[in-house]
């Protein structure tokens, strides 16, 4: 029997940030000056992450997906890979990155048992890449994608049915990127990558959000069809974050509309810190602290029933909640510096996005 929570979700996916420190700054995310920094020795370690991985599993977690801050910071990632990969029950073992370091990385990641990649990339400008992420790192990005395509992408981005291994996820802020939808999705086809246009979402971190920035979903369909004529969605039942839809080509595309039209109705979906702080929820204010009872001294079967109380408990739907604020949205703060400074797990960068 699968762990439910209270509105029947089951506990199936689980988000693994292995760091909070990132090599870009990129402006939705990471736009302050300075940040706090989790202290290194809470930060776990692989042994530590690879027993919270098996309570995990023997709960009926069976997607993990490796993220941060920027995954590929952490040293020797592929270990951790290789520490996880083969456990039994995972049916999926993904990685979400900024890709700069991938074109080094992504061999052993490969040969370590990392089945999916999914790399973020919000322009193909070089001058905007800088402005947006402060750091003028677009060749090594485009590099990384060449080389997760030429390891991930031979299972299609044309196929409707199956998910591709290959996915590039781009945040598109009115005003700023908006204008190269049609490029990305180009782009995507020459490296057999599904693109996924994100909404750009009012988490913690993101303290220039405003609801004028906001490229909806249906603006994004609006701006596609123009160009490329009839777009059909994909209907399909499933947990995961984004309707795909499908050109006239047969290109697939994704876009994750959590800011209009969110779907926590099926949310399957956890996080947990690097310093083992686990969430129920994006927009959660508290976590449960896996890392003090696991270095506590608790045993296994203790850390299945904090973590099966915590999920037995959920009632979490925070993109619902803040949907429901309506025109009055745009007057409610995003989470304030001060705040995110006093307590950093509420960053998206710590909470792994
Ligand atoms: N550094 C890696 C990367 O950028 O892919 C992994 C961590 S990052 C926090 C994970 C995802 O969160 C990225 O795709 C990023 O675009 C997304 N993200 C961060 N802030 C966001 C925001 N305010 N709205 C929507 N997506 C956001
Ligand atoms: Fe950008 Fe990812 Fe770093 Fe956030 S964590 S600043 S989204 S690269
Ligand atoms: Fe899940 Fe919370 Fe996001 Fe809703 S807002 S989809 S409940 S993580």
């Amino acid at each position: 029997m699968p762990l439910l929570d209270t509105f029947g979700r089951p506990l199936s996916n689980l988000r693994l940030s292995v760091t909070d420190r990132c090599n870009l700054r990129c402006q939705y995310c990471m736009p302050e000056d300075d940040y706090t920094w989790l202290p290194r020795e809470d930060v776990l370690h692989f042994e530590e992450i690879s027993t919270l991985v098996d309570v995990f599993l023997s709960l009926g977690v069976d997607r993990l997906r490796l993220t941060g801050g920027e995954p590929l910071l952490r040293r020797d990632l592929a270990s951790l890979v290789g520490m996880v990969s083969a456990k039994p029950g995972l049916n999926d073992l993904a990685l979400t990155t900024n890709g700069i370091l991938l074109f080094d990385q992504i061999d052993g990641l490969e040969a370590a048992g990392l089945r999916r990649i999914t790399v973020s990339l919000d322009t193909l400008r070089r001058d905007r890449f800088v402005k947006l992420a402060r750091f003028d790192e677009l060749p090594r990005v485009l590099q990384g994608i060449e080389a997760a395509q030429r390891v991930f992408g031979s299972s299609s981005a044309r196929t409707a049915g199956a998910s591709c291994a290959l996915k590039i996820d781009t945040v598109v802020i009115k005003g700023v990127n908006d204008d190269e939808l049609v490029d990305l999705i180009e782009y995507g086809k020459t490296m057999n990558a599904e693109v996924r246009f994100i909404e750009y979402m009012d988490v913690g971190g993101a303290t220039r959000w405003s609801l004028g920035d906001l490229f909806s979903r249906r603006e994004m369909l609006d701006r596609l069809s123009q160009h490329y004529g009839p777009i059909e969605p994909i209907r399909v039942e499933s947990s995961a974050p984004a309707d795909r839809f499908t050109l006239s080509d047969g290109t697939v595309f994704g876009i994750i509309s959590s800011t209009t039209e969110p779907f926590c109705s099926s949310c399957d979906r956890s996080r947990l810190t690097a310093d083992g702080m686990w969430y129920l929820c994006l927009y959660a204010s508290h976590g449960i602290d896996l890392r003090g009872a696991l270095r506590g001294g608790a045993s296994r079967d203790e850390l299945k029933d904090l973590i099966r109380a915590g999920w037995i408990g959920r009632d979490d739907r925070g993109a619902e909640v803040r949907l429901a604020l309506g025109n009055e949205r745009a007057t409610v703060q995003v989470i304030p510096v001060r705040a995110l400074r006093q307590d950093p797990h509420l960053e998206m960068h710590t909470r792994g996005g």
